[in-house]
């Protein structure tokens, strides 16, 4: 009998991916292509919607050339995806009305900012658990059908169809017979109910969104359909899940107080809270985990607007590095920091402080302070800001974390990542396999049609590759994080002080 094996498409902001697992959860085969990025006005991003498809389609047939693999092998498809990135195409004839507006698109910002002069932010906190941003789907969706010739009268005709790139991915690949999104892309629209588990009346309405632009809200393990797009075979579609759901599911933090972190660019962490959906007083989100065996388990998320974005700036703009592996040989050319703090708020203060003015700065500066000083002051930022959003959630959740599941990039450096250790008197845990985004979604599929049997069986497959353990007293840990605060809040005096 031939091997079988789970291929995760992975749908991301700037390229597609294709990537094959095999029983073991390990990667034997990987297909990659990126898409444009364009920029039309400042503060706007789109893609190609056509383009999105074509490179995973593209990922696809790559992946399974390359390893000789037939279509009759593959025993279901996962999909993770950027989230919240929006496209409305005619249902008749499948053509997107306009381009994707993608998360990072703040054209709508104005509009936030009206409904929020309404007083409608608490309302959309506690029925979707989100901030009212131009981020997430809705004010998007209206801006098309507002903006675009036609589209309302279209949409109101129900001829339209409104999706992330799940959704659009699902319909493509089962050539336009299932209009569907799952749980975790739904709870990130501000359109959906994560208690009620329902788009909400009343917030289609608040946005002027006909209902009939909506996809069925589907588990996220679970046959939606079928791909039908390879001649003569038809492959179940069987697990989806946004993509920082995705990762939290593939680093296994599927019981309570369990909390991943992602470094890259960003970081993004997210705690699971089990079937509680706990309200945060912290500024943080709160979101839909995934469903699976008819239960809704939801997460705290929180981001770093710069996380390893800083070891970028050291290499591009201070120049005191030639390439990001760099920064560790540089910082660990001295024992610590000397007193040398960087906040790196290039672009505000995210999660918990959310100061949008708040700018860079390098506090504690003496005449010895030397680039590698700093170089390791701009590392362990990356580590406080992770420790800031943690304490958060703690504090949300009144969970006690055991341990740090840590991907991404930035992973790779293991000064960081003790650092990290230290500063949250945690294990941090680095697995061995770090693609956890794509593993999630083949996860999520491969449990659908019992290529795994159950979450017992997905643990056994987890392994750590490293576990950083905490290596310094309490004393110097307050020491160090005192400092990191007292940093901060002068950052946040020198933003509020502006006229
Ligand atoms: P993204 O998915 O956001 O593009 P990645 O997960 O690919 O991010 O990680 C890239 C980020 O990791 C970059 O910001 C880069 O500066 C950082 N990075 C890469 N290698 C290292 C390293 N050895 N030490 C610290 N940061 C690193």
């Amino acid at each position: 009998m031939q091997p079988t094996f789970i291929l995760a498409l992975d749908q991301g902001t700037t390229s597609s991916r294709s990537i094959l697992f095999d029983r073991t959860g390990s990667i034997v085969g990987l297909a990659q292509k990126e898409f444009k990025q364009h920029y039309p006005q400042p503060g706007w991003v789109e893609h190609d919607a056509h383009e999105i498809w074509e490179t995973q389609l593209g990922t696809l047939v790559e992946v399974l050339a390359k390893g000789r693999i037939q279509p009759q092998q593959i025993a279901a498809i996962g999909i993770t995806n950027q989230r919240e990135t929006t496209v409305i195409w005619d249902r008749a004839t499948g053509e997107p009305i306009a381009p994707a507006i993608v998360w990072q698109d703040r054209r709508t910002a104005e509009l936030c900012d009206t409904i929020r002069s309404q007083g409608k932010a608490p309302l959309l906190q506690e029925k979707t658990g989100l901030i009212l941003d131009a981020y997430f789907s809705a004010t998007k969706i209206k801006w098309l059908l507002d903006h675009t010739p036609g589209a309302r009268e279209k949409a109101n005709k129900g001829e339209l169809a409104f999706g992330t790139m799940d959704c659009w991915l699902i319909w493509k690949l089962s050539n336009g017979k299932v209009h569907a999104t799952d749980v975790t892309n739904a709870s990130r629209t501000l359109l959906y109910n994560i208690h009620q588990l329902e788009w909400d009346k009343e917030l289609l309405e608040l946005f002027d969104i006909p209902a009939s632009l909506l996809p069925t809200v589907v588990a996220s393990s679970g046959v939606l359909g079928n791909c039908e797009v390879i001649p003569g075979h038809s492959i179940p579609i069987a697990g989806v899940a946004g993509d920082q759901q995705a990762a939290l599911f593939g680093q296994l933090c599927v019981d309570p107080g369990m909390v991943k972190n992602t470094y890259g660019t960003g970081c993004f962490m997210l705690m699971n809270t089990g079937e509680k959906a706990i309200h945060s007083s912290n500024n943080l989100l709160t979101t839909i985990a995934w469903q699976l065996d008819g239960k809704t388990e939801y997460a705290l998320e929180g981001s770093v607007f710069i996380g390893g974005a800083v070891v970028q700036w050291l290499r591009d703009q201070l120049k005191v590095i030639h390439s990001a592996p760099d920064i560790e040989k540089l910082a660990s050319t001295v024992p610590d920091s000397q007193g040398v703090y960087v906040v790196p708020a290039f672009a505000g203060l995210g999660a918990p402080y959310w100061n949008a003015y708040a700018r860079g700065t390098i506090f504690g500066l003496t005449r010895g302070s030397n680039q590698a000083h700093i170089a390791r002051a701009a590392l362990e930022s990356i580590a406080y800001q992770s420790a800031d959003l943690l304490r958060a959630m703690q504090a949300d959740a009144s969970i006690p974390i055991l341990e740090l599941r840590v991907d991404g990039g930035a992973t790779v450096n293991d000064l960081l990542m003790q650092f990290q250790s230290d500063l949250l008197n945690c294990h941090v845990v680095r697995p061995i396999v770090t693609e956890t985004t794509a593993l999630g979604a083949a996860y999520l599929a491969g449990l659908a049609v019992g290529y795994w049997q159950n979450k017992e069986e997905l643990r056994s497959l987890w392994k750590s590759d490293h576990v950083f353990r905490p290596n310094i007293d309490t004393a110097t840990r307050n020491n160090l994080v005192q400092g990191w605060q007292r940093a901060v809040k002068a950052s946040i005096v020198w933003a509020n002080d502006h006229t």
